[in-house]
Parts: structure tokens; C-alpha cells; sequence
């Protein structure tokens, strides 16, 4: 398309969201033009899953997203399920398999999932322009998009620039800026499904603990997740920690069942007779270089039977109960997204449509709704571009 050529609708970003609602829209007739500043499509894609892009989950459902409006994702999931989903992956071939808990992976690569929307693109004649820096918007009757490679016009305009994480691999704060352009309101954006930083001393104190992972419960604002916990240099990951991290507010507590199948009281009452030392004991439940530097070195050495049942009440409380108030997060260079964004009570649930600016429309991440880990995000992007697909 040559600049100042007047398509249907431009869409910015061509990651997830854009592509699939490039495909879509051009699918219904429409001219397409999708730019991207990035000199390739859906480069977050290629590196999901660990290379293996987990698109989808069975699961797909509110309740698994975090957003200010905890509805304003019901609909668009409700018009594009993860069934719809694995229908449109397998009518391109892609053999996938779950892996746990209705996370659906390419057995391949991530790379037949761009390999998918590019196809899906090329057969409805969308346009790509790529390396395509966008510098200025402008709303006069339709929308003037002016870039590095000049200026395109439009009457529909779906912004899908995606979040804030990995900028090394295009993202930017675009989508954010040209939302305050328009007078919507931002849920403020922070990074999430990321590794939390241990407060100053207990970084020092847990160095010597990098790469142990143990099974947790973590709670944090009012959710509990349960799986891995894996102490990094300066705090901890793990699939448990990072969904945790999606619902962390700054000062907030974390809180960790080290023990979330038993009862540690009732066990330290099992062996109340026996002279051996405490920290011996946990050394059999946990890992034993982790106890070693959680538990109080005098404490570790005591001989059960010696232990008052206060003293044993406590270090049960605080097993099943360790609090920690992280200092922050890893932040954005390595978040799996980006939550908060634009406010969704800015846009229709039905259309994501900006009820202020008809014709400008906000898919996938850079809008408040995040969501947890196992392909949720992803399933976002489609959703939500299935569901400006058919109306842009
Ligand atoms: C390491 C990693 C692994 C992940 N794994 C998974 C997973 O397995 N499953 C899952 O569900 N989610 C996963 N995610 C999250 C998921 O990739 C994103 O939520 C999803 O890609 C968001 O789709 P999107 O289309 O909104 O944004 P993106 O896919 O990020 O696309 C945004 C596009 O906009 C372009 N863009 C940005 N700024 C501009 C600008 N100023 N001008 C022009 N173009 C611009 C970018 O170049 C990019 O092409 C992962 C994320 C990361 C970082």
C-alpha cells in the first residue's frame, strides 16, 4: 500500500492481536494495512513457551484474568474459546499437545504460530509494512497514521502494540501514549508474571539458596498458587511465585506455605520423645541448604524433645506462614507482560471500541486485562482481536 492510500482500517503492532485482527477484518472485506516499527511479525510469539508458544488454555475464563473490570473479559472470551482456537491451529496443521492443566503447546516451535497468521494475512490481502517507526496520529474525519515510510489514512484504527516488557524485542509504551492522546484513562501499568526481589538483608541472607526450588503455596492479595518456588541471586521465581506476582502491589505481603500438605505441628508432635535436632528433621521435608538458612543456627541444633510447645507452634506458624514484603520486582527486562494498561471502562466489551473516539479500537495487552500464567495471555490477544475483528 503506498502512503497516502486510504484503507479500511490500519492496525499498529503486528504481534498476536494485531495479526489475527488483521486477518479477520480483511477476512470480512475490509482493506488492511498493519505497520510495526520491528523488522519481523509477532516476535513475543516466537520466544512463548519457551519457544513453543503455549497459545491457549482450556481454561480460559474470567477468573483468570486480573483487571480493574474483572467482566470486561467475559464476552470476547465467551465469542472465541480456546476450542476455536485449537480448531484454526489444527485446520493449518500445527500438531500441539497439553502439557498440564489445559496449557496447549506447538509441538514444534512458536514458529508455526506466526507461520499461521502470516498465512492467515496473506490469503485475505492484508498489507505489512514493516520498519515502520509510527510518529504522530491524527483524528480528522478518519485517522492519518504518519511514519518513517510517510503518511496512511484510515477510517478504522486498532491500536496493538502490546505491552511494556523485553523492548529489545520492540515493545514500547506507544499504546499507552496515543490512550492519554485520547483522553481514556490508564490503569497505571506495572510489570507482572515476574520474579519478586527479597528486601535488602534477606537478599544477602538467601544468596546461598540460588537454584533450590521447593513446592510452595503463595499467597498474595487475595490468591493462593500452588506449585514451584525457585530462589534466584536476588529473590524468587517459580510458576508459583510469578502468578503471585500478577496480583503483588508494592509494601504488600507475600505469603508461603513451605509445607502446604501437612500439618508440621502435629509432625513435631509425632516426635515429640526424640532427641533429634530441628533442623535434622525439616532437612527430611525440605531442602536441607534452605533450612540451613532459614532456620536459627541455635534453633536448627535443638533436640526436639527439648523444644517447648510454644517454640514448636511458632516455627510451624512460620513454616506454613513465612511472610515476606519484597523489596520490588525484576521489573519489565524480564516480566512476562505488562499489567494495568488502558482502562477498560474506556472501551465496549463487545467491540473494544474507545466509547469516546469511534474507530479507534485497543486489543491484547496493552489493555487492563492480564492474564495469569499458561497461555491466558495469549488467549487475550486472540480473544480480543476476534472481537474487534469483526467490527473495525
Ligand atoms: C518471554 C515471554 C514468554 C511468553 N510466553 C507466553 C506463553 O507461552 N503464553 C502466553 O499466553 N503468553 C505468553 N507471553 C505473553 C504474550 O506473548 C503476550 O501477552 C502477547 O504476545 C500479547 O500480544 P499483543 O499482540 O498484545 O502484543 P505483542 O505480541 O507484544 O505485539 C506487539 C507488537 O507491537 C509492535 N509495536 C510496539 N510498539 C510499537 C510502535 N511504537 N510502533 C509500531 N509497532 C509497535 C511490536 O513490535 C510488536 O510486534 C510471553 C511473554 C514473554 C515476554
Amino acid at each position: 500500500m503506498k502512503a497516502d492510500e486510504k484503507s479500511d482500517v490500519i492496525i499498529i503492532g503486528a504481534g498476536a492481536a494485531g495479526m489475527f485482527c488483521a486477518a479477520l477484518c480483511a477476512g470480512r472485506g475490509r482493506s488492511v494495512l498493519v505497520l510495526d516499527h520491528a523488522s519481523r511479525t509477532g516476535s513475543k510469539v516466537r520466544i512463548s513457551g519457551g519457544g513453543r508458544c503455549n497459545f491457549t488454555n482450556l481454561n480460559a475464563a474470567a477468573e483468570h484474568y486480573r483487571s480493574r473490570n474483572p467482566n470486561f473479559c467475559k464476552s470476547a472470551l465467551a465469542r472465541f474459546t480456546p476450542r476455536d482456537m485449537l480448531s484454526l491451529v489444527a485446520l493449518h496443521h500445527i500438531a500441539y499437545y497439553e502439557k498440564e492443566a489445559g496449557q496447549m503447546f506447538c509441538r514444534d516451535s512458536a514458529k508455526d504460530i506466526i507461520a499461521m497468521l502470516e498465512r492467515e494475512c496473506t490469503s485475505a490481502g492484508v498489507v505489512i509494512n514493516l520498519d515502520c517507526p509510527v510518529h504522530r496520529i491524527v483524528q480528522e474525519g478518519g485517522f492519518t497514521v504518519t511514519t518513517g515510510k510517510g503518511a496512511f489514512q484510515s477510517r478504522s484504527l486498532v491500536i496493538a502494540t502490546g505491552g511494556l516488557s523485553y523492548e529489545n524485542l520492540g515493545a514500547s509504551s506507544f499504546g499507552h501514549e496515543i490512550a492519554r492522546q485520547f483522553g481514556l484513562e490508564l490503569v497505571p501499568p506495572r510489570p507482572a508474571l515476574v520474579p519478586l526481589l527479597f528486601p535488602g538483608p534477606a537478599q544477602k541472607r538467601f544468596r546461598e539458596c540460588a537454584g533450590i526450588s521447593l513446592d510452595a503455596s503463595v499467597a498474595c492479595g487475595g490468591k493462593t498458587y500452588r506449585g514451584n518456588i525457585l530462589f534466584t541471586h536476588k529473590g524468587l521465581s517459580g510458576p508459583a511465585v510469578l502468578q503471585a506476582s500478577l496480583y503483588w502491589e508494592p509494601n504488600a505481603p507475600v505469603n508461603i506455605n513451605l509445607l502446604p500438605d501437612r500439618d508440621i505441628y502435629e509432625r513435631f508432635q509425632d516426635k515429640r520423645q526424640s532427641r533429634m535436632a530441628v533442623g535434622n528433621f525439616l532437612g527430611q521435608l525440605l531442602p536441607k541448604r534452605f533450612v540451613q538458612t532459614w532456620l536459627d543456627p541455635s534453633f536448627a541444633a535443638w533436640p526436639i524433645t527439648e523444644c517447648s510447645n510454644k517454640d514448636l507452634r511458632e516455627l510451624a506458624d512460620r513454616l506454613h506462614n513465612w511472610k515476606i514484603i519484597p523489596a520490588g520486582t525484576e521489573g519489565y527486562r524480564i516480566a512476562e507482560v505488562t499489567a494495568g494498561g488502558v482502562h477498560t471502562d474506556e472501551l465496549s466489551s463487545k467491540t473494544m471500541e474507545a466509547k469516546k473516539v469511534p474507530g479507534l479500537y485497543f486489543i491484547g495487552e496493552v489493555m487492563d486485562v492480564t492474564g495469569e500464567l499458561g497461555g491466558y495471555n495469549l488467549h487475550w490477544a486472540w480473544a480480543s482481536a476476534h472481537a474487534a475483528g469483526e467490527y473495525a
